[in-house]
């Protein structure tokens, strides 16, 4: 049976690895996570969450969340801390941040690699937590027991408030998080490079930017997972999705340009309005909270976005009721370029807080009566002067 000796091959990898032979990590690492059954055969196996804990902290991948490249099985926070890891630790580490939390694993783990056997042995004589199962190599041990004791050391000094719960509801997971200044990389959910109309976005809604991923969740893991359900129950509209506008190469005047910009936030809202239109999604790691908020501050842009059009619209039918006036939607990417209609997008907010009853609502349709397009309407002027 071929599954037979991928358990047999993932036994032989552990083993090789507890014995000190980093090659077989990799293999021991991916083999474990490639079926349901060698998933469960290497539960079965105590020591490896340490070992993945140890020589994901040596690894070349890029850790900046608290729990990132830590299995959940290897608990930090309580497990044992011996007395001489403890006592050994100098009192800077209680002025540790969550940086150079990770930065002093990643430094313990490449100075015990770097050791010869005896030395690591020597340590771990002393430097072992009594609770690892049997048969967990002295450097891992030793590692380990420092990771704990940093911890320990954080949680009984003041920084112990920077303590908190991981925001996936299937994790809950108390990590530590304080002065968050890595900044990831790869998009985890609203922190990849800015785009070029990110600032007349934000000037759309009324709440504060969400701090850094590595303040709300434990791990990438959790940050992940949290926001794929998010982005899957509530649409991410980037890029053009979002900027919608005609053909920036098109030869024609503002005000058409205005109105086929209408038309197409028009559409736009329309189709998201469908796309959320009766879901009712269930969350195992994402919360209602997040989900309403994101829901309700993404409605408000697209309906201010298409309200400014609308407003525009109604002035730029008129050339002398617009001229001199910089309208939004009569320049080739105007959104890139908020400072110009900052004004009439925070007339407009106070328009809509007043009259725009449900924040889950997304309007498109200009044909219906309503008191909100009225007053807009009999504002124009005024809101773009
Ligand atoms: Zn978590």
């Amino acid at each position: 049976m071929a599954e037979d000796a991928l358990v047999v091959a993932l036994q032989h990898a552990i083993l090789r690895v507890t014995e000190g032979n980093t090659a077989f990590f990799e293999l021991a690492h991916t083999l474990a996570c490639t079926t349901r059954a060698l998933t469960a055969v290497a539960k079965l196996d105590l020591r490896l969450p340490y070992l993945i804990a140890y020589y994901n902290a040596l690894s070349e991948h890029s850790h900046s969340f608290f729990y990132d490249g830590i299995p959940t099985a290897v608990d930090l926070l309580h497990g044992d801390v011996p007395d001489a890891t403890a006592r050994s630790l100098p009192p800077q580490v209680a002025q540790h941040t969550l940086a150079s939390v990770i930065l002093d694993r990643t430094a313990l783990a490449i100075r015990l690699s770097r050791m010869s056997d005896k030395e690591a042995e020597k340590l771990a004589s002393t430097y072992t937590p009594s609770d690892l199962p049997p048969g967990v190599p002295p450097r891992v041990a030793v590692f380990i027991a420092r990771a704990r004791g940093v911890v320990r050391a954080l949680q009984s000094s003041p920084a112990a408030s920077n303590f908190v719960v991981c925001e996936n509801k299937a994790c809950k997971q108390r990590f530590f998080r304080a002065g968050t200044s890595v900044s990831v990389s790869i998009d985890l959910g609203g922190h990849a490079v800015a785009e070029p109309s990110s600032d007349y976005w934000s000037l759309l809604v009324n709440t504060r930017p969400e701090p850094p991923a590595e303040r709300r969740f434990c791990s990438k893991r959790c940050c992940a997972a949290f926001n794929c359900e998010l982005d899957a129950a509530v649409p991410r509209l980037r890029g053009k999705q979002l900027d919608v506008e005609p053909d920036p190469g098109l030869e024609i005047s503002a005000q058409a340009r205005v109105l086929a910009g209408l038309r197409k936030a028009a559409k736009r809202n329309e189709e998201f309005a469908r796309a959320i239109r009766g879901s009712k999604p269930s969350f195992k790691a994402c919360t209602k909270t997040a989900y309403k908020s994101r829901l309700e501050s993404t409605v408000r842009k697209l309906n201010l976005d298409f309200l400014l059009l609308y407003s525009s619209s109604v002035l730029s039918e008129s050339r002398s009721l617009s001229r001199g006036l910089v309208l939004a939607g009569g320049r080739v990417r105007w959104r890139n370029r908020p400072n110009f209609v900052a004004a009439a997008a925070r007339k407009i907010a106070v328009l809509y807080e007043k009259f725009h009853r449900d924040p889950s609502t997304v309007l498109h349709n200009l044909l219906l009566s309503s008191l909100l397009l009225q007053k807009l309407k009999e504002q124009s002027l005024s809101i773009f002067r």
